[in-house]
């Protein structure tokens, strides 16, 4: 049966209203960082802009303020080589959280890097390689044009400790390319970002971030290509990851409040230990 636009808007706004109830008796009590300390989570943003809007792209300055104080009562905010490199090594996680941007947008040193610095917070930002320094306007920013960094300021950016990833060459869907064009956008990308900042870059998030947009094959070529992780979109990551199939979870205007955010944690790891519990 097909529902109506007005049923899945309640539904939507109870289930939100739910996961909101849920993280803040969860978070309030403190014990969000007790029940998710065996998982690591990474979020993704986007822009940052002073006023707004707040979509699924782009999220007010200082609701962005907000959600970093969250991250920082709730959870140990490390930069991605404290989750990559436990992984590597075999150690348990202690409720980590990392922080990311994707496609290397002007906002992030303007209105992010001010506002994570002023907390002490780390951050990774994930470049295209083709965007630095120009003013593309890719296919999904239809009503304006929001720029990106140039070398100077995504150097100014990696100079002041944020590291810097990258995110593709060309933002190319990666199961749209020949194996060897998706080589060439990890290679290429890799060494312009190396060669324009002076600095290693290990860090690669994929276009998109949908995991039927990454194919198998593509990933092993992100490892043969030099690169430590290979970010995504999903849930929780749990202490078996492979840094090849990272998860983030995207915040954007889908979560009102950062408690329906950790309300939504809640429900991803009870929902993980059911499934074990049937198994
Ligand atoms: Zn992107």
């Amino acid at each position: 049966m097909q529902q109506s636009g007005r049923a899945k808007g309640i539904r939507r706004f109870v289930a939100g209203w739910g996961k909101t109830v849920l993280g803040r008796l969860v978070f309030g009590l403190g014990l969000g960082r007790r029940l998710l300390a065996s998982r690591a989570v990474i979020v993704a943003f986007h822009r940052v802009q002073g006023q707004g809007p707040n979509d699924a792209m782009t999220m007010p300055t200082a609701q962005f303020r907000e959600w970093c104080r969250f991250f920082q009562k709730h959870f140990r905010v490390v930069p991605l080589e404290g989750i990559v490199g436990k992984l590597e090594r075999g150690e348990a996680f202690a409720g980590e959280l990392a922080i990311t941007f994707d496609d290397g947008y002007l906002d992030f040193q303007t209105e992010a890097v001010p506002v994570l610095a002023s907390l002490g917070l780390p951050a990774t930002v994930f470049a295209v390689s083709d965007y630095v320094g120009t003013d593309i306007r890719p296919w999904w920013d239809t009503a304006k044009a929001y720029p990106f960094m140039d070398w100077t300021q995504l150097g100014a950016v990696a100079a002041q400790g944020f590291a810097v990833g990258s995110h593709g060459k060309s933002h190319a869907a990666m199961d749209e390319l020949t194996p060897a064009a998706a080589l060439e956008e990890l290679v290429v990308s890799k060494a312009v970002l190396e060669a324009g900042l002076g600095r290693p870059v290990v860090w690669y998030a994929y276009p998109y971030g949908h995991p039927e947009k990454m194919p198998e094959a593509a990933r092993e070529s992100v490892r043969q290509a030099g690169y430590r992780a290979c970010l995504g979109y999903g849930g929780l990551i749990g202490p078996q990851a492979s840094p090849f199939h990272l998860d983030r979870i995207c915040v954007n205007d889908w979560f009102s409040t950062p408690s329906q955010f950790g309300g939504y944690l809640v429900v991803l790891y009870l929902r993980h230990l059911l499934g074990r519990i049937r198994e």
